[in-house]
């Protein structure tokens, strides 16, 4: 366990952005699949355009399932108090990595290992 974070503050920002998270994903739900798009009315241009934004939501509706996903694990591992702790190498995660993104789940040398890889 480690007293050099504000570990309660930092479960307090995930439980928010998980919720955040979530409630987009019920919105997004909501208004149901993508409209068909209007042929008769948008030219060519505007049509590539929709297509892009649609893929771009799609891109973005992938990237929040991983957040939510890290955070998800990131909260468990307050619970089993090994929160704070690099998940590849079990040394501390420096405290400002963790005021950035409380759901990071690495230390900055794990880190930029993938990111090499
Ligand atoms: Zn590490």
């Amino acid at each position: 366990m480690r007293d050099d974070i504000d570990r309660e503050k930092l479960e307090r920002h995930l439980r928010r952005r998980r919720q955040e998270l979530e409630e987009a994903r019920e919105a997004k739900a909501r208004d149901g699949a993508p409209k068909e798009l209007d042929q008769a009315r948008v030219g060519r241009l505007s049509r590539m355009d929709a297509m892009q934004q649609q893929a771009m939501g799609q891109a973005a509706a992938r990237l929040a399932e991983v957040e939510l996903q890290r955070i998800q694990t990131a909260l468990n591992r307050v619970a089993s108090g090994e929160y704070g702790y690099c998940i590849l190498c079990d040394e501390p995660i420096a405290p400002k990595r963790l005021q950035f993104d409380p759901s990071l789940l690495t230390c900055i040398d794990c880190a930029q290992k993938a990111e090499e890889d």
